[in-house]
Parts: structure tokens; sequence; C-alpha cells
């Protein structure tokens, strides 16, 4: 145990957490941010940003990522690398236990865990991961260099992942349930333009073809139930998220797809425990809006944590 009471443990080091432990900072807080990897959460996976005001040219999701960490940092908040393995909520001494089996104790915690990548569910597609199969087009782009590869999906990350990847290879094949992308216009405008890039609507990968790495996949078009196949290198997997919640399941409200239930002011279900960013029930998941929720976290944990101070004298 360490012996240390913090008012706040952020859990997450994204956009959310990490405003959320500059605004914890700035409000003389004693705050600790656990995270499991790297700073920037899935910002880190986008390799431009172009909808994130302050920046006219746009900026890099690791840039971004990491001037949140070294403006966080300013206000002596502290920042481990730790994957945690369970959280006690209940009550008004929070516990956060890391794989060392430290524990740490808070008044308050902040959840920004944010989302991951969903599979599609196909076989082989976790045996064939980083064998062809990849969830990461700015982390693993560069290996498909002239090469073909599908993207799967419509919404903004396969748009934008196919923007990137076009620059790239050879071709981009865009596999898409429907006939019209979820995502913004502007990508949609760019990648008609774009002489590398195909679009297969209305259609679903069926399987995957390999031998030691991916050599193609089998489309399956909704509406005729003709099945075809696509010779490809790579696969690029873009059909949206998956909460990150398993450490909370139980212990917090979650919605039907496993979002922290929770408002504007990111309460959650359990008295001191708030959420934030892409874990959190919200009709817009951008870094814009998490950095907004981190906000409000910090100053919602803090108006909580005074009254239980209050209270209790
Ligand atoms: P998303 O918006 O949920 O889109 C997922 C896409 O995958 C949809 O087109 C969906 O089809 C399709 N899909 C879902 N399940 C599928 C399945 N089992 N098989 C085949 N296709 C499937 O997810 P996202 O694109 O990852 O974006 C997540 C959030 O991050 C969004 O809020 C997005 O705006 C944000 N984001 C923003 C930017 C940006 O602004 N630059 C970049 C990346 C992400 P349907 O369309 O038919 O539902």
């Amino acid at each position: 145990m360490n012996t240390i009471l913090y008012d706040v443990i952020i859990i997450g080091g994204g956009p959310a957490g990490y405003t959320a432990a500059l605004y914890c900072g700035r409000a003389a807080m004693k705050t600790l941010l656990l995270e499991k990897y790297v700073p920037g959460g899935q910002m880190v996976t986008t390799e431009h940003i172009d909808n994130y005001p302050g920046f006219p040219e746009g900026v890099d999701g690791v840039t971004l990522a990491m001037n949140m960490q070294k403006q966080a940092e300013r206000f002596q908040i502290e920042h481990k690398t730790e994957e945690i393995v369970s959280v006690k909520i209940e009550g008004l001494v929070k516990e956060v236990t890391v794989a060392n089996g430290t524990t740490y104790t808070s008044r308050a915690i902040i959840v920004a865990t944010g989302a991951s990548p969903r599979e599609l569910g196909l076989e082989e597609e976790r045996a064939l991961r980083g064998k062809g199969v990849s969830y990461c087009a700015t982390c693993d782009g560069a290996f498909f260099r002239n090469k073909t590869v599908v993207v799967i999906g419509g919404g903004d990350t396969a748009a934008a992942d196919a923007v990137f990847l076009s620059k790239l290879c050879k071709r981009v094949y865009i596999i898409h349930r429907r006939n019209i992308l979820r995502a913004a216009a502007i990508y949609y405008d760019v990648l008609k333009q774009a002489e590398n890039v195909t679009f297969v609507w209305d259609s679903t990968v069926e399987e995957i073809l390999h031998e030691q790495t991916v050599s193609g996949v089998k489309v399956k078009n909704k509406n005729t139930g003709e099945v075809t196949t696509i010779e490809c290198q790579g696969i690029f997997v873009a059909v949206g998220n998956v909460p990150n919640t398993d450490l909370l399941k139980g212990q917090l409200e979650l919605d039907g797809n496993g979002y922290v239930v929770a408002d504007e002011s990111t309460k959650s279900s359990q008295l001191g425990v708030f959420v934030a960013g892409d874990v959190r029930t919200k009709p817009l998941r951008q870094v814009v809006t998490a950095v907004a929720d981190g906000a409000v976290a910090a100053y919602m944990a803090e108006e909580y944590i005074q009254l239980q101070l209050t209270d209790s004298e």
C-alpha cells in the first residue's frame, strides 16, 4: 500500500485524462495520473488532427499528446505508467491496485480510460494481427508502402486511415457495409479524387485469406450475394470502438453498449467517481469533447472533495 492519500487519481492518459490532470494540478489537488502505455490514448494513432481548435494547419496526434502531458506536468501532478488490475470505488477512500501489487488511494477518481478498436470477429483475425491485420494505419501504414490494402469501415477513422494510406500504398480499397460513408464529407471529397482509392459499397468481409501473412479478403455484396476476392497484403480494420470498462464492470452503471452512464456533469453512479472522454455516454467522441470532459470532471472532483472535507469538520 502506498501511504499517500491523493485527492484525485486519474485513470487514463488520453486527452480527457491529461486535461483533468491540468485542471486538478492548477487547483492544487494532489493528483496521480495512471496510464498503461504512452500519453495520448487514441490520439497517438491519428496522423493528422484537423478539428482541434488552435492549430490552423492541423496537428499530429503525437505532438498534441506530448504537449498535453508537458502542460499538465507543469502543475506538479504525478504520472506513472502502470497497468491497473483492480479498482475499489465505493466509500470515501477509493483504491486503485496496479500490476506490481501497489495500491494507491484517493478521495476521488476520474475515469478516462477511453475506448479501443472493435474487432470484426473473423476467424484468424487475432492470429493475423501484426501479420497483415492492423487497427492503426498511422502506426503500421509504413509497412505497406507500395502495396495493396483494404480499409474496412465507413466512419471518420476508416476515412482518415484511407486518406493516409492512399499516400503510401499502391491501391486502397474501402469496404463499407452501406453505400454512404458515415465520415465527415470532407474525407469523401478527398478520397473520391484519389486515383488509387476504390470504394466497395454495400459489402462485408467474410473471410481473411492468408498463408503466413494476409494475402486477400473474400468480400460479399449484401445486395447481390456475390462473393469476390480482393488480393491485398494489408487489412486495416476501422469499424468503431469499444469502451474500456473491464475494470469497472459491476461497480458503475453502464449503458447497453458498455459505456459508463454519465451526463455533462461527468458524475457516475458512484459518489466521488467522475467519467471523462470516450468511455462516457455522449453524442460526439472527439479530442475536443474529451478535453472538455476532463476540465468538467476535475472541477466536479474538486467540488466533491471540498464538500467531503467540510462535512467532516
Ligand atoms: P464509428 O463512427 O462508430 O464508425 C464505425 C464504422 O464502421 C461505421 O461506418 C459502421 O458502419 C462500420 N461498422 C461498425 N461495425 C461494423 C462491422 N461489424 N462490420 C463492418 N462495418 C462495421 O467509428 P470511428 O470511425 O472509429 O469513429 C469513432 C469516433 O471517433 C467518432 O465519433 C468519430 O467522429 C471520431 N473520430 C474522429 C476523427 C476526426 O474527426 N478526424 C477521426 C477518427 C475518429 P455504419 O456506418 O453502417 O454504422
